[in-house]
């Protein structure tokens, strides 16, 4: 199997290319049903979801207004945390009355999910829905779990298409796990 180094860790292949883009194809196909008739404000959560939006968004037949939020996060990079977080990117933006598709590239134990959503929430969006390519649901202790998925995948640490370690690994074209 082609082990590949990021850093200091190997990891090995997990989801291909071809994987990724059938799921998006189809998550994409599920949006534009539900969304139909409706101006759809995508806000994707950087930085790990940019590649995710952009295949995505690049599916949809529906308008789409994509925006970008980062939230700030303290602490190490290979362990989610509950610590005290900041939206940043909500400055311009209204969400009232309008149908909001937050994208994540990930959802592990949920703690950033959820704190993003009680942020969305009380700018009073007409609909608040959560798209995520991957999900952990062994790992998951959040209040809001997502209405698309692509992936469920057990407790292993991934990078590559968006997702990094420690800042690299992103530019992948597939997703790796972190190899035993
Ligand atoms: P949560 O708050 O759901 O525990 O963590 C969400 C964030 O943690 C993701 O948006 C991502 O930045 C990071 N994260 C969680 N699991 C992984 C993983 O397996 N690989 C990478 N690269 N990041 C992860």
């Amino acid at each position: 199997m082609t082990r590949i180094k990021v850093h200091d860790k190997y990891f090995v292949p997990f989801i291909t290319e071809t994987q990724i883009s059938e799921k998006i194809a189809g998550l994409a196909s599920l949006i534009n049903r539900d969304y139909e008739g409706q101006n759809l404000l995508v806000l994707s959560v950087l930085n790990g979801s940019f590649i995710f939006t952009a295949d995505l968004v690049r599916q949809l037949t529906i308008p789409a207004e994509v925006q970008f939020l980062r939230i700030s996060t303290y602490g190490n990079t290979m362990e989610s945390s509950e610590n005290a977080r900041e939206v940043w990117g909500l400055q311009n933006l209204t969400l009232k009355d309008r149908a909001v598709l937050i994208v994540e590239d990930i959802i592990d134990s949920g703690y950033t999910l959820s704190f993003l959503y009680d942020v969305l929430e009380k700018l009073q969006p007409a609909s608040l829905t959560v798209a995520t390519l991957l999900f952990k649901p062994a790992a998951f202790k959040g209040t809001h779990r997502p209405d698309y998925t692509g992936f469920e995948i057990p407790n292993a640490f991934v990078v590559g298409y968006g997702m990094d370690y420690a800042q690299q690994g992103r530019e992948l074209k597939a997703i790796y796990q972190l190899s035993e």
